[in-house]
């Protein structure tokens, strides 16, 4: 772990708001590290700037707080959502751009709430030791109001 903390995967201003306990167990931190090391990190050092983790592992009672589906891999310690620091779509999807031309192993990339140039709003990277990773890529767009999940990215 070079660039990020397991603190800075597991705060939650909502957890703090509503009281939720999200202390990740010694499973959850072998997970999280494992994201650090193979993904975070890596993708750091390639982007060359700082990255801001918005959600990382959420308890499940966090996890519902926040609305997130159901066996999120967020549950598990394996997920982050992740921005620039401009947080401007542009660069984010320089961000997304970096991140699948890395060759950075990955289980799943959601491009998200993306624009009609399919530039994100935020993206979802995950890393699990539980399996095979997929090198998965979604894309996240809201079709008349509602969350849709479409295979592939546009980069
Ligand atoms: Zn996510």
């Amino acid at each position: 772990m070079k660039y990020f903390t397991i603190r800075e995967l597991t705060k939650s201003s909502t957890a703090v708001r509503k009281g939720i306990n999200n202390t990740p167990n010694s499973i959850i931190v072998n997970s999280l590290t494992a994201l650090i090391d193979n993904v975070l990190d890596p993708l750091r050092e390639k982007w060359g700037a700082p990255i801001i983790v918005t959600s990382g592992y959420r308890c499940p009672a966090l996890n519902r707080a926040v609305g997130g589906s159901s066996g999120s891999q967020h549950t598990k310690g394996e997920a982050a959502d992740i921005r620039t620091l401009s947080d401007s779509r542009e660069d984010n999807m320089k961000l997304l751009r970096c991140l699948l031309n890395s060759g950075i192993e990955f289980d799943q990339v959601i491009a998200e709430n993306v624009d009609s140039q399919g530039r994100p709003d935020w993206i979802h990277i995950s890393f699990t030791r539980a399996r095979q990773n997929r090198k998965k890529r979604t894309t996240m767009k809201k079709i008349a109001g509602r969350t849709t999940y479409i295979n592939g990215i546009k980069i």
